[in-house]
């Protein structure tokens, strides 16, 4: 696995990489604009030239997370509309900047159905918005209150329910906390092995593009999301031991969500390397 982490953007995006080499991280994940607003500055051209250079310079794949505030299954209309424009304007911005995924939580909807087919049909709207090679993953979420995608088979159906030559564009990120608090237990090499064969026979582990590696503070099916160091949650070290050796993932990044002291958590990855 290409071990990196969520890298802050204050002063510019470009300035995530020298983040990541600071904190030895091999891949980064950013967010290219506010994650708790809707309103985004246009991209300034010079940023995005230190962008590219940066990202030409350290070789790191580069991952985009969207706003927190998106839900592209949203049942108010007027959010959904929001949604649905943010998404595809996120997706814009990753094409800008040269960024080849971006990861996002496909929203909640009191009726699970209702809400996958609208997230569905939103995903199929940014994505034939902005063409090009942008990769859209749907992360796989904590399953809080009426959230979607925390069950596999929900997000198959999600991935599903865009259309054709669009859905090419459609991936998993796996994040660790979130499959754990949704009720897989990955405490074991034996549950992980369990839970990607879940995860292949719903979508296919060719779809699974990205992991967020975070430790859970909370017990196995909690549905909260509330990240932990790795090592010292519920999921312990057997889960991430059985993900970085696995050959399959060799060049899969999996991004770090731990607050921060990512340079401890990376060598915590770095040591379970066989
Ligand atoms: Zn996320």
């Amino acid at each position: 696995m290409i071990l990196g982490a969520h890298e802050g953007v204050a002063g510019g995006v470009s300035t995530a990489f020298a983040r990541a080499d600071e904190d030895g991280a091999d891949s980064v994940q950013i967010f290219t604009k506010s994650a708790r607003g809707w309103e985004a500055k246009p991209l300034d051209p010079d940023e995005v030239r230190r962008f590219r250079a940066e990202a030409k310079r350290t070789g790191k794949p580069v991952a985009a997370h969207s706003s927190y505030l998106i839900n592209a299954g949203a049942q108010d209309g007027l959010i959904r509309k929001k949604s649905w424009a943010a998404l595809a304007d996120e997706l814009a911005r990753c094409a800008a900047l040269g960024i080849r995924w971006l990861i996002f939580h496909p929203g909640s909807h009191p009726d699970e159905g209702e809400g996958i087919r609208i997230a569905a049909e939103g995903m199929a709207h940014a994505l034939d918005r902005v063409p090009g090679p942008v990769r859209l993953l749907v992360e796989t979420t904590a399953g809080q209150g009426a959230s979607l995608g925390w069950r596999f088979e929900q997000v198959a159906a999600l991935r599903e329910g865009v259309p054709g030559a669009l859905r090419r564009r459609v991936g998993v990120c796996l994040d660790t906390c979130h499959v754990f608090a949704a009720g897989y237990d990955i405490r074991t090499a034996e549950g992980v092995k369990a839970t990607l064969s879940e995860l292949d026979r719903a979508v296919g582990l060719s779809h699974l593009e990205a992991f967020h590696l975070n430790d859970c503070k909370k017990a196995l099916g909690c549905r909260v999301d509330r990240h932990e160091h790795i090592g010292q949650g519920e999921i312990g070290l057997e889960a991430f031991r059985a993900l970085v050796n696995d050959p399959r993932f060799a060049s899969t990044p999996g991004f770090l969500e731990t607050d921060l002291r990512f340079k401890e958590n990376l060598g915590v990855l770095r040591s379970l390397v066989r």
